[in-house]
Protein backbone atom coordinates (compact mmCIF):
# COMPACT_ATOMS: atom_id res chain seq x y z
CA UNK A 1 0.00 0.00 0.00
CA UNK A 2 1.47 3.23 -1.08
CA UNK A 3 2.25 6.02 1.37
CA UNK A 4 -0.36 9.21 1.16
CA UNK A 5 1.23 12.36 0.56
CA UNK A 6 0.01 15.54 2.32
CA UNK A 7 -2.12 16.34 -0.05
CA UNK A 8 -4.00 12.82 -0.24
CA UNK A 9 -4.17 13.42 4.12
CA UNK A 10 -5.90 16.77 3.33
CA UNK A 11 -8.38 15.47 0.93
CA UNK A 12 -8.91 12.98 3.38
CA UNK A 13 -9.80 15.31 6.46
CA UNK A 14 -11.71 17.73 4.37
CA UNK A 15 -14.33 14.77 3.34
CA UNK A 16 -14.49 14.23 7.21
CA UNK A 17 -14.95 17.95 7.73
CA UNK A 18 -17.64 18.54 5.28
CA UNK A 19 -19.58 15.25 5.95
CA UNK A 20 -19.73 16.03 9.59
CA UNK A 21 -20.78 19.83 8.44
CA UNK A 22 -22.83 18.34 6.43
CA UNK A 23 -24.77 15.62 8.92
CA UNK A 24 -25.05 18.87 10.94
CA UNK A 25 -26.38 21.31 8.73
CA UNK A 26 -28.88 18.91 6.55
CA UNK A 27 -31.42 18.97 9.87
CA UNK A 28 -31.04 22.58 10.58
CA UNK A 29 -32.57 22.94 6.44
CA UNK A 30 -35.48 21.01 7.31
CA UNK A 31 -38.88 21.53 5.06
CA UNK A 32 -41.48 21.59 7.26
CA UNK A 33 -43.23 24.42 8.07
CA UNK A 34 -44.96 25.35 11.62
CA UNK A 35 -48.74 24.03 11.99
CA UNK A 36 -50.67 26.32 13.23
CA UNK A 37 -54.30 25.86 13.85
CA UNK A 38 -56.82 28.26 14.78
CA UNK A 39 -61.20 29.19 14.16
CA UNK A 40 -61.93 29.73 11.37
CA UNK A 41 -63.90 32.55 11.95
CA UNK A 42 -64.75 34.84 14.89
CA UNK A 43 -67.91 37.18 15.75
CA UNK A 44 -66.15 39.75 18.13
CA UNK A 45 -69.18 41.62 20.12
CA UNK A 46 -68.37 44.42 22.38
CA UNK A 47 -67.52 41.98 25.12
CA UNK A 48 -64.86 40.98 23.23
CA UNK A 49 -63.59 37.40 22.78
CA UNK A 50 -60.24 35.38 23.62
CA UNK A 51 -58.73 33.93 20.60
CA UNK A 52 -56.98 30.64 20.95
CA UNK A 53 -54.07 29.70 18.88
CA UNK A 54 -51.58 26.12 18.79
CA UNK A 55 -48.56 26.17 16.97
CA UNK A 56 -46.35 23.22 16.79
CA UNK A 57 -43.16 22.30 14.51
CA UNK A 58 -41.66 18.91 14.66
CA UNK A 59 -38.87 19.86 13.14
CA UNK A 60 -36.28 22.79 14.22
CA UNK A 61 -38.69 23.77 16.86
CA UNK A 62 -41.03 26.97 17.11
CA UNK A 63 -39.34 30.05 16.39
CA UNK A 64 -42.11 33.04 16.53
CA UNK A 65 -45.48 33.62 16.47
CA UNK A 66 -46.98 36.83 14.80
CA UNK A 67 -50.68 38.11 14.67
CA UNK A 68 -51.73 41.28 12.66
CA UNK A 69 -55.31 42.51 12.14
CA UNK A 70 -56.27 44.03 8.53
CA UNK A 71 -59.40 46.12 8.39
CA UNK A 72 -60.60 48.84 6.04
CA UNK A 73 -58.53 50.93 8.16
CA UNK A 74 -55.09 49.66 8.07
CA UNK A 75 -53.28 47.01 9.97
CA UNK A 76 -52.26 46.70 13.23
CA UNK A 77 -49.26 43.65 15.00
CA UNK A 78 -51.16 42.74 18.23
CA UNK A 79 -48.68 40.09 19.14
CA UNK A 80 -45.51 39.54 18.37
CA UNK A 81 -43.15 37.03 20.14
CA UNK A 82 -39.54 35.14 19.42
CA UNK A 83 -39.38 31.89 21.62
CA UNK A 84 -35.86 30.76 23.54
CA UNK A 85 -33.59 28.89 20.62
CA UNK A 86 -31.36 29.47 18.00
CA UNK A 87 -29.84 28.52 14.62
CA UNK A 88 -27.56 26.15 15.92
CA UNK A 89 -29.64 23.85 17.86
CA UNK A 90 -33.61 24.77 17.39
CA UNK A 91 -35.92 25.36 19.88
CA UNK A 92 -35.37 25.66 23.44
CA UNK A 93 -38.84 24.03 23.95
CA UNK A 94 -40.62 21.76 21.75
CA UNK A 95 -44.45 20.42 21.79
CA UNK A 96 -47.53 22.46 21.03
CA UNK A 97 -47.43 25.56 22.48
CA UNK A 98 -50.83 27.51 22.74
CA UNK A 99 -51.38 31.06 23.02
CA UNK A 100 -54.54 33.55 23.83
CA UNK A 101 -55.06 36.82 22.34
CA UNK A 102 -57.85 38.92 24.04
CA UNK A 103 -59.71 40.45 21.43
CA UNK A 104 -61.25 43.82 22.70
CA UNK A 105 -62.95 45.46 19.58
CA UNK A 106 -62.63 48.87 21.51
CA UNK A 107 -59.31 48.36 22.89
CA UNK A 108 -58.43 47.54 19.23
CA UNK A 109 -60.04 50.39 17.74
CA UNK A 110 -61.76 47.62 15.68
CA UNK A 111 -65.26 49.52 13.63
CA UNK A 112 -68.01 47.56 12.86
CA UNK A 113 -67.71 45.02 10.19
CA UNK A 114 -65.40 42.64 8.78
CA UNK A 115 -61.59 42.16 9.44
CA UNK A 116 -59.06 39.52 8.67
CA UNK A 117 -56.53 38.45 11.54
CA UNK A 118 -53.17 36.68 9.94
CA UNK A 119 -51.59 34.57 12.55
CA UNK A 120 -47.77 33.74 11.20
CA UNK A 121 -45.16 31.21 12.63
CA UNK A 122 -41.60 30.51 12.07
CA UNK A 123 -39.49 27.75 12.96
CA UNK A 124 -35.31 27.70 13.58
CA UNK A 125 -34.67 25.89 9.80
CA UNK A 126 -31.74 27.30 7.82
CA UNK A 127 -34.04 27.81 4.65
CA UNK A 128 -35.56 31.18 3.28
CA UNK A 129 -31.94 32.65 3.82
CA UNK A 130 -32.28 32.06 7.71
CA UNK A 131 -35.56 33.09 8.62
CA UNK A 132 -37.16 29.83 8.35
CA UNK A 133 -40.43 28.32 7.12
CA UNK A 134 -43.29 30.35 7.63
CA UNK A 135 -46.90 29.31 7.52
CA UNK A 136 -49.83 31.54 7.84
CA UNK A 137 -53.38 31.20 8.75
CA UNK A 138 -56.30 33.90 8.29
CA UNK A 139 -59.01 34.34 10.61
CA UNK A 140 -62.18 35.58 9.53
CA UNK A 141 -63.19 38.05 11.81
CA UNK A 142 -66.73 39.94 11.77
CA UNK A 143 -67.01 42.76 14.31
CA UNK A 144 -70.38 43.49 15.80
CA UNK A 145 -70.98 45.80 18.74
CA UNK A 146 -73.86 46.49 17.97
CA UNK A 147 -76.56 44.64 20.71
CA UNK A 148 -79.60 43.85 18.91
CA UNK A 149 -82.90 46.14 19.84
CA UNK A 150 -85.44 44.26 20.84
CA UNK A 151 -89.04 45.47 21.49
CA UNK A 152 -92.32 44.64 22.78
CA UNK A 153 -95.51 44.68 20.77
CA UNK A 154 -97.42 43.85 23.54
CA UNK A 155 -99.58 45.77 26.15
CA UNK A 156 -100.16 45.43 29.79
CA UNK A 157 -100.13 41.77 30.51
CA UNK A 158 -101.44 40.20 34.10
CA UNK A 159 -99.90 36.84 34.57
CA UNK A 160 -100.63 34.88 37.76
CA UNK A 161 -98.75 33.19 40.13
CA UNK A 162 -98.53 29.49 38.59
CA UNK A 163 -99.48 30.88 35.74
CA UNK A 164 -98.30 31.65 31.96
CA UNK A 165 -98.59 34.62 29.35
CA UNK A 166 -97.32 35.49 26.13
CA UNK A 167 -94.88 38.18 25.03
CA UNK A 168 -94.71 39.45 21.32
CA UNK A 169 -92.06 41.79 20.52
CA UNK A 170 -89.54 42.36 17.58
CA UNK A 171 -86.12 42.05 16.96
CA UNK A 172 -83.70 43.92 14.17
CA UNK A 173 -81.59 41.37 13.19
CA UNK A 174 -80.44 37.45 13.60
CA UNK A 175 -80.27 36.36 16.92
CA UNK A 176 -78.80 33.23 18.72
CA UNK A 177 -81.15 33.06 21.46
CA UNK A 178 -84.21 35.49 22.23
CA UNK A 179 -87.08 35.60 24.64
CA UNK A 180 -88.30 36.67 28.24
CA UNK A 181 -86.56 36.30 31.03
CA UNK A 182 -88.28 35.54 34.40
CA UNK A 183 -85.95 35.91 37.04
CA UNK A 184 -83.53 33.64 36.52
CA UNK A 185 -85.44 31.41 34.48
CA UNK A 186 -85.19 32.00 30.20
CA UNK A 187 -88.51 31.36 28.06
CA UNK A 188 -87.05 31.21 24.25
CA UNK A 189 -89.09 32.83 21.80
CA UNK A 190 -90.44 31.62 18.34
CA UNK A 191 -91.01 33.18 14.82
CA UNK A 192 -94.47 34.58 15.04
CA UNK A 193 -97.02 31.90 13.36
CA UNK A 194 -97.80 33.53 9.74
CA UNK A 195 -95.21 36.33 9.92
CA UNK A 196 -91.68 36.44 7.43
CA UNK A 197 -89.27 34.90 9.48
CA UNK A 198 -86.75 38.05 8.36
CA UNK A 199 -89.91 40.65 9.88
CA UNK A 200 -88.36 39.41 13.22
CA UNK A 201 -91.94 38.92 14.77
CA UNK A 202 -91.58 36.78 17.70
CA UNK A 203 -93.68 35.22 20.34
CA UNK A 204 -92.70 33.73 23.42
CA UNK A 205 -94.91 31.94 26.07
CA UNK A 206 -93.40 32.25 29.82
CA UNK A 207 -94.42 31.35 33.42
CA UNK A 208 -94.22 32.58 36.51
CA UNK A 209 -93.20 29.24 38.60
CA UNK A 210 -94.84 28.65 41.72
CA UNK A 211 -92.49 29.00 43.85
CA UNK A 212 -90.45 32.12 42.19
CA UNK A 213 -90.00 35.02 44.53
CA UNK A 214 -91.79 37.98 44.97
CA UNK A 215 -92.05 40.43 42.19
CA UNK A 216 -89.69 38.59 39.48
CA UNK A 217 -88.14 40.75 37.31
CA UNK A 218 -89.22 40.41 33.65
CA UNK A 219 -87.70 41.25 30.14
CA UNK A 220 -87.16 40.77 27.04
CA UNK A 221 -83.77 39.28 25.94
CA UNK A 222 -81.91 38.83 22.51
CA UNK A 223 -79.02 38.10 22.16
CA UNK A 224 -76.73 37.92 18.93
CA UNK A 225 -74.02 35.57 17.15
CA UNK A 226 -71.57 38.03 18.67
CA UNK A 227 -72.62 37.61 22.19
CA UNK A 228 -74.40 41.36 22.45
CA UNK A 229 -77.59 41.11 24.72
CA UNK A 230 -80.36 43.80 23.75
CA UNK A 231 -82.60 44.08 26.38
CA UNK A 232 -86.29 45.46 26.93
CA UNK A 233 -88.26 45.65 29.62
CA UNK A 234 -91.74 44.08 29.27
CA UNK A 235 -95.01 45.35 30.70
CA UNK A 236 -96.07 42.50 33.18
CA UNK A 237 -98.20 42.04 36.28
CA UNK A 238 -98.43 39.38 38.78
CA UNK A 239 -100.91 38.79 40.25
CA UNK A 240 -100.17 36.70 43.41
CA UNK A 241 -102.38 33.84 44.49
CA UNK A 242 -102.41 31.06 47.23
CA UNK A 243 -102.21 27.50 46.83
CA UNK A 244 -103.93 25.24 49.02
CA UNK A 245 -102.09 22.71 51.89
CA UNK A 246 -103.54 19.08 51.57
CA UNK A 247 -102.35 17.10 54.07
CA UNK A 248 -102.22 13.46 52.95
CA UNK A 249 -102.34 10.76 55.74
CA UNK A 250 -100.61 7.42 53.71
CA UNK A 251 -102.37 4.25 54.44
CA UNK A 252 -100.52 0.93 55.63
CA UNK A 253 -102.25 -0.79 52.73
CA UNK A 254 -100.39 2.33 50.32
CA UNK A 255 -97.06 1.52 52.19
CA UNK A 256 -97.24 -2.11 51.31
CA UNK A 257 -98.63 -2.63 48.06
CA UNK A 258 -97.69 0.53 46.21
CA UNK A 259 -94.33 1.51 47.96
CA UNK A 260 -92.17 -2.21 47.62
CA UNK A 261 -92.84 -2.71 43.70
CA UNK A 262 -91.96 1.36 42.93
CA UNK A 263 -88.61 1.01 45.18
CA UNK A 264 -87.69 -1.93 43.25
CA UNK A 265 -88.45 -0.15 39.60
CA UNK A 266 -86.73 2.53 40.60
CA UNK A 267 -83.61 1.09 42.51
CA UNK A 268 -84.48 2.47 46.09
CA UNK A 269 -83.18 0.84 49.16
CA UNK A 270 -84.10 1.22 52.19
CA UNK A 271 -84.79 -0.35 55.54
CA UNK A 272 -88.46 0.67 55.94
CA UNK A 273 -91.11 1.39 53.14
CA UNK A 274 -91.81 4.52 54.79
CA UNK A 275 -88.11 5.50 54.45
CA UNK A 276 -88.40 4.37 50.65
CA UNK A 277 -91.40 6.20 50.16
CA UNK A 278 -89.00 9.17 51.98
CA UNK A 279 -86.72 8.87 48.99
CA UNK A 280 -88.61 8.38 46.50
CA UNK A 281 -90.94 11.36 47.04
CA UNK A 282 -87.85 13.68 47.17
CA UNK A 283 -84.65 11.88 45.24
CA UNK A 284 -86.26 9.90 42.37
CA UNK A 285 -89.24 12.77 41.97
CA UNK A 286 -86.10 14.92 41.54
CA UNK A 287 -84.50 12.61 38.96
CA UNK A 288 -87.32 12.41 37.05
CA UNK A 289 -87.82 16.35 36.75
CA UNK A 290 -84.46 16.49 35.26
CA UNK A 291 -85.79 13.86 33.17
CA UNK A 292 -88.32 15.32 31.76
CA UNK A 293 -86.64 18.71 31.64
CA UNK A 294 -84.37 16.83 29.52
CA UNK A 295 -86.72 15.43 27.32
CA UNK A 296 -88.48 18.23 26.63
CA UNK A 297 -85.42 20.75 26.14
CA UNK A 298 -85.63 21.55 22.57
CA UNK A 299 -89.46 22.33 21.57
CA UNK A 300 -90.76 22.23 17.52
CA UNK A 301 -91.06 26.14 16.70
CA UNK A 302 -94.21 25.04 14.94
CA UNK A 303 -97.81 25.64 16.66
CA UNK A 304 -99.58 22.62 16.36
CA UNK A 305 -102.33 23.22 18.14
CA UNK A 306 -105.29 25.95 17.72
CA UNK A 307 -107.92 25.13 19.88
CA UNK A 308 -108.44 25.19 23.79
CA UNK A 309 -107.05 22.51 25.84
CA UNK A 310 -109.25 20.11 26.77
CA UNK A 311 -109.71 17.75 30.50
CA UNK A 312 -110.40 14.60 30.01
CA UNK A 313 -113.48 13.88 29.09
CA UNK A 314 -116.06 13.20 32.07
CA UNK A 315 -113.42 13.30 34.92
CA UNK A 316 -113.48 14.53 38.15
CA UNK A 317 -111.10 16.25 39.56
CA UNK A 318 -109.17 14.40 42.59
CA UNK A 319 -106.66 17.21 43.27
CA UNK A 320 -105.61 20.72 41.64
CA UNK A 321 -101.84 22.37 40.47
CA UNK A 322 -100.17 23.49 43.36
CA UNK A 323 -101.05 22.10 46.33
CA UNK A 324 -98.91 21.88 48.71
CA UNK A 325 -99.04 18.09 50.34
CA UNK A 326 -97.67 17.59 53.57
CA UNK A 327 -97.79 13.58 53.47
CA UNK A 328 -98.31 11.85 57.28
CA UNK A 329 -97.61 8.27 58.62
CA UNK A 330 -99.85 7.52 61.47
CA UNK A 331 -99.77 11.38 62.19
CA UNK A 332 -95.98 11.94 61.74
CA UNK A 333 -95.16 14.53 59.13
CA UNK A 334 -92.89 11.98 57.02
CA UNK A 335 -92.31 14.47 53.77
CA UNK A 336 -93.43 17.35 51.25
CA UNK A 337 -93.98 17.79 47.78
CA UNK A 338 -95.75 20.36 45.25
CA UNK A 339 -98.58 18.62 43.08
CA UNK A 340 -97.76 20.38 39.47
CA UNK A 341 -100.82 18.85 37.94
CA UNK A 342 -103.79 17.97 38.06
CA UNK A 343 -105.31 14.43 39.46
CA UNK A 344 -108.40 13.77 36.71
CA UNK A 345 -110.15 9.97 37.89
CA UNK A 346 -113.16 8.72 35.66
CA UNK A 347 -113.36 5.28 35.19
CA UNK A 348 -110.83 2.30 35.73
CA UNK A 349 -108.59 2.33 32.38
CA UNK A 350 -110.47 5.14 30.68
CA UNK A 351 -108.87 6.16 27.32
CA UNK A 352 -106.97 9.15 27.94
CA UNK A 353 -107.29 11.77 25.51
CA UNK A 354 -104.54 14.07 23.89
CA UNK A 355 -105.50 18.09 25.43
CA UNK A 356 -104.55 18.81 22.13
CA UNK A 357 -102.90 18.22 18.97
CA UNK A 358 -99.13 17.51 19.29
CA UNK A 359 -96.12 15.46 18.94
CA UNK A 360 -95.56 12.76 21.11
CA UNK A 361 -92.07 13.01 22.41
CA UNK A 362 -92.07 10.39 25.43
CA UNK A 363 -94.12 7.48 25.87
CA UNK A 364 -92.34 4.89 28.29
CA UNK A 365 -91.64 4.46 32.02
CA UNK A 366 -90.97 7.92 34.11
CA UNK A 367 -90.36 6.82 37.60
CA UNK A 368 -93.37 8.53 40.03
CA UNK A 369 -95.34 9.16 37.18
CA UNK A 370 -95.16 5.33 36.40
CA UNK A 371 -96.06 4.99 32.15
CA UNK A 372 -96.28 8.30 31.30
CA UNK A 373 -96.55 10.40 27.56
CA UNK A 374 -95.48 13.44 27.07
CA UNK A 375 -96.48 15.89 23.78
CA UNK A 376 -94.65 18.52 22.46
CA UNK A 377 -97.74 21.86 21.46
CA UNK A 378 -94.82 23.42 19.59
CA UNK A 379 -92.92 26.91 20.81
CA UNK A 380 -92.63 25.95 24.39
CA UNK A 381 -95.68 23.82 25.19
CA UNK A 382 -95.68 20.43 26.67
CA UNK A 383 -98.19 18.21 28.26
CA UNK A 384 -97.95 15.30 30.68
CA UNK A 385 -99.64 12.36 31.36
CA UNK A 386 -98.72 10.09 33.95
CA UNK A 387 -99.78 6.86 35.57
CA UNK A 388 -101.21 5.03 32.52
CA UNK A 389 -102.04 1.48 32.39
CA UNK A 390 -100.77 1.13 28.66
CA UNK A 391 -100.08 3.11 25.34
CA UNK A 392 -101.88 4.02 22.27
CA UNK A 393 -99.19 5.65 20.49
CA UNK A 394 -95.54 6.11 19.95
CA UNK A 395 -92.86 8.89 20.07
CA UNK A 396 -92.99 10.69 16.60
CA UNK A 397 -96.46 10.62 15.81
CA UNK A 398 -98.09 13.42 15.85
CA UNK A 399 -101.69 13.20 17.54
CA UNK A 400 -104.91 15.21 17.49
CA UNK A 401 -106.95 16.93 20.15
CA UNK A 402 -108.86 13.98 21.85
CA UNK A 403 -107.17 11.20 20.46
CA UNK A 404 -106.38 8.32 22.47
CA UNK A 405 -102.97 8.32 24.37
CA UNK A 406 -103.53 4.92 25.70
CA UNK A 407 -105.98 4.22 29.74
CA UNK A 408 -105.77 5.27 32.58
CA UNK A 409 -103.65 3.79 35.37
CA UNK A 410 -102.52 3.45 38.65
CA UNK A 411 -98.82 2.49 37.66
CA UNK A 412 -95.89 4.85 39.24
CA UNK A 413 -96.23 6.75 42.48
CA UNK A 414 -100.07 6.42 42.69
CA UNK A 415 -103.02 5.15 45.49
CA UNK A 416 -105.57 3.94 42.57
CA UNK A 417 -106.49 4.43 39.11
CA UNK A 418 -106.35 8.02 38.31
CA UNK A 419 -104.62 10.51 35.26
CA UNK A 420 -101.78 12.63 36.47
CA UNK A 421 -102.13 15.78 33.75
CA UNK A 422 -99.91 18.62 33.83
CA UNK A 423 -98.77 21.42 31.35
CA UNK A 424 -95.39 22.74 30.92
CA UNK A 425 -94.34 26.31 29.60
CA UNK A 426 -90.64 26.64 28.74
CA UNK A 427 -90.25 23.79 31.34
CA UNK A 428 -92.37 25.47 33.91
CA UNK A 429 -95.20 23.61 35.44
CA UNK A 430 -98.49 26.07 35.15
CA UNK A 431 -101.96 25.65 36.05
CA UNK A 432 -103.94 23.87 33.40
CA UNK A 433 -106.89 25.47 34.17
CA UNK A 434 -105.84 28.81 32.20
CA UNK A 435 -105.09 26.42 29.23
CA UNK A 436 -108.53 24.59 29.20
CA UNK A 437 -110.17 27.80 28.99
CA UNK A 438 -111.40 29.11 26.08
CA UNK A 439 -111.47 32.46 27.10
CA UNK A 440 -108.28 32.95 28.98
CA UNK A 441 -106.81 31.64 25.44
CA UNK A 442 -108.32 34.13 23.65
CA UNK A 443 -107.19 37.04 25.49
CA UNK A 444 -103.85 35.74 26.10
CA UNK A 445 -102.73 33.99 23.34
CA UNK A 446 -105.44 34.90 19.86
CA UNK A 447 -105.25 37.92 20.62
CA UNK A 448 -101.65 38.81 20.57
CA UNK A 449 -100.70 36.29 18.30
CA UNK A 450 -103.83 38.01 15.72
CA UNK A 451 -102.14 41.64 16.16
CA UNK A 452 -98.83 40.20 14.40
CA UNK A 453 -100.27 38.65 11.50
CA UNK A 454 -102.38 42.08 10.72
ZN1 LIG B 1 -101.00 13.89 40.51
Amino acid sequence: MAALNSRGWFTIVLAIVLFVIGAFSLPRLEGDAPVLTGPEAVALGTAGVELELEALDVGTGLRSIQVRIVSGGGGQTIFDETFVGNVFSGAVESGTRRIAIPLDPRALSLADGPATLIATARDWSWRDTGAGNRSEINVRLEVDTRAPRVQTTTGLTYVYRGGAGAATYRVDEATVRDGVAVGDRFYPGYPAPGTAPEAGQRVAFFAVEVHAPRNPEIRLEAEDAAGNIGTASLNVRVNERKFSEEHLNLSKRFFDNVIPPLAEQTGVVALTNVEAFQQINKDIRARDEARIQELIASSDAERYWHEPFIQLPNSQVMSRFAEQRRYFDAGREISQATHYGFDLASRKAAPVTAANRGKVIFAGDLGIYGNCVLLDHGMGITTLYGHLTDFAVEPGAIVERGQSLGRTGATGLAGGDHLHFAILVGGTYVDPLEWWDARWIQSHVEVKLAALSR
